[in-house]
């Protein structure tokens, strides 16, 4: 695909992770520069960024359309000063992950599984994360002695099988730190499977080469959860990345977040689920996004993801149907809407919370 933005970079630059995350466009400038049509200046970007800074990689700035003032990969990585509109009672973490903490970076709150927050370092910050509370963060990782007391924890509970990174974006992190991260989980007999949730193939395709690749095969089984939003995020590269993955025996589901403006129509999150099978990758979950403060203005309201959810229930193949669940506040467990309850009501209980609890 010609690129209507970055054109004179080389071909090899372009393909170089490495380029890709030096040439980040991080301020208001760069960005009145390369996108005029949607940045008349800097002030939005500078007012937005001092609260929620922005970081995005060229190859993912590429796939905008620069005359598109809605455009869906735009509102997912570009600042908007909605991020800046708060309601009352809407936190930082209604989820609670701060308080679900037995060790620092690591979340413990289902019966069998465990999170890992090994980095909070990510190629594109989305403007929809639920975690950017941490973006301003002065230290982005995880330090080795916070991982060894994590790593003390999982031994200690056998009751775990499943650790998940996360963070961040684990496979942001330097591959001597990645493979020290997993050689040691691995070697934790109860622990049978690692879960890596990544948005690198949709934002940074480019970083998924044989090193990596050859360096994730050696911890299966080991499951990657990527984060495809839109179609048009499912390019040729971001198809070959999941391909690679799946050719080294690493299977890959997708986690999608059901976000208004991007994927709130039946037609644009079919084309989605129906790529991402073409591509290999088994839709996994499709979330309702969380009441998170500076992401508000991405929940579809109450009923409409349910209706939207039935339509695609009818329409599309079992197999490109992911589950529709809603995380409860307080990190009390998901709740499955696919019945067609909303967020707020009483409904299906999908998965729970360590006490066996929703409520
Ligand atoms: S990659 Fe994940 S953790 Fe990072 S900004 Fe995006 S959604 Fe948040």
């Amino acid at each position: 695909m010609e690129r209507r933005l970055f054109r004179d970079v080389p071909e090899r630059d372009w393909r170089d992770p490495a380029w890709q995350l030096r040439h980040r466009v991080r301020d208001g400038a760069a960005l009145a520069r390369l996108l005029p049509g949607l940045f008349a200046g800097t002030g939005e970007a500078d007012r937005v960024s001092r609260a929620y800074p922005f970081a995005v990689t060229p190859y993912y700035l590429s796939l905008i359309d620069p005359d598109s003032q809605e455009d869906p990969i735009a509102l997912q990585c570009l600042p908007r000063e909605e991020e800046l509109r708060h309601s009352p009672g809407i936190g930082e973490d209604p989820l609670n992950e701060e308080g679900s903490m037995p060790v620092p970076g690591l979340i413990r709150r289902y019966a069998d599984r465990c999170l890992l927050l090994a980095t909070g370092e990510c190629a594109v910050l989305c403007r929809h994360c639920n975690r950017k509370r941490n973006w301003k963060a002065r230290r982005k990782r995880m330090t080795w002695r916070e991982f060894d007391a994590a790593a003390a924890f999982i031994e200690e509970d056998r009751s775990i099988r499943e650790v998940i990174l996360s963070g961040g974006d684990p496979l942001t992190l330097d591959r001597r730190s990645l493979r020290r991260i997993l050689r040691t989980l691995k070697a934790i007999p109860h622990v049978r499977m690692l879960r890596i949730g990544t948005r690198i193939p949709a934002v940074l395709p480019m970083a998924v080469d044989g090193e990596l690749l050859d360096l994730l095969r050696e911890f299966r089984p080991l499951w990657i959860a990527t984060q495809f939003n839109h179609p048009r995020e499912l390019t040729a590269e971001a198809a070959a990345a999941c391909a690679a993955f799946l050719e080294r025996g690493i299977p890959v589901v997708n986690q999608s977040v059901l976000l208004r403006g991007v994927n709130d129509v039946p037609e644009v999150m079919g084309d989605l689920l129906y790529g991402l099978v073409e591509a290999g990758v088994k839709p996994y979950y499709l979330f309702h996004c969380e009441p998170v403060r500076g992401v508000e203005h991405f929940r579809v309201p109450p009923g409409e993801g349910t209706a939207l959810f039935r339509k695609l229930r009818k329409e599309i193949s079992g197999l490109a149907l992911p589950r529709f669940v809603y995380d409860l506040p307080g990190g009390k467990g998901k709740k499955s809407l696919e019945s067609g309850t909303d967020p707020g009501e009483e409904g299906d209980e999908l998965s729970f919370d360590r006490k066996g609890q929703i409520d």
